[in-house]
């Protein structure tokens, strides 16, 4: 028996209203797109949601005491709350420049986290 969702596609800033026809844990159509990457988004969002997280660390002897941060890639959506408990307990010393590895391969997800600013 097909069932049905609704999700908005976030690609782009038109917003596309998605409708989604789904058979189980498959989507078998998508509607209400815009343009073709809509489908492959809704796919996606439905069977394994990613995200890039972005936050801030710790950081001693600079300006400022938070570092701003990133992954280097999309991380499963289910385990940001890992991720960010081990975020919890990293603590840079300045300098820091901007794009260094501040934490491999976090939460096993083989993602590094990168510094985004550069701070002295
Ligand atoms: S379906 Fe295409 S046009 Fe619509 S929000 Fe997504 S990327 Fe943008």
């Amino acid at each position: 028996m097909s069932t049905t969702a609704n999700l908005t596609c976030i690609l782009c800033p038109m917003s596309c209203n998605l409708e989604l026809v789904l058979d189980g844990n498959r989507v078998v159509q998508v509607s209400g797109n815009s343009c073709k990457l809509g489908p492959a988004y809704a796919e996606k969002e439905f069977i394994n949601p990613t995200r890039v997280l972005t936050t801030t660390v710790k950081i001693e002897g600079a300006r400022v005491s938070r570092l701003p941060v990133k992954t280097d890639g999309e991380i499963p959506k289910s385990i940001l709350f890992d991720c960010m408990r081990e975020l919890s307990e990293v603590k840079m010393k300045a300098p820091v420049k901007n794009g260094e590895i501040i934490l491999k391969n976090v939460a096993g997800t083989g993602v590094n986290v990168v510094a985004t600013r550069s701070l002295t």
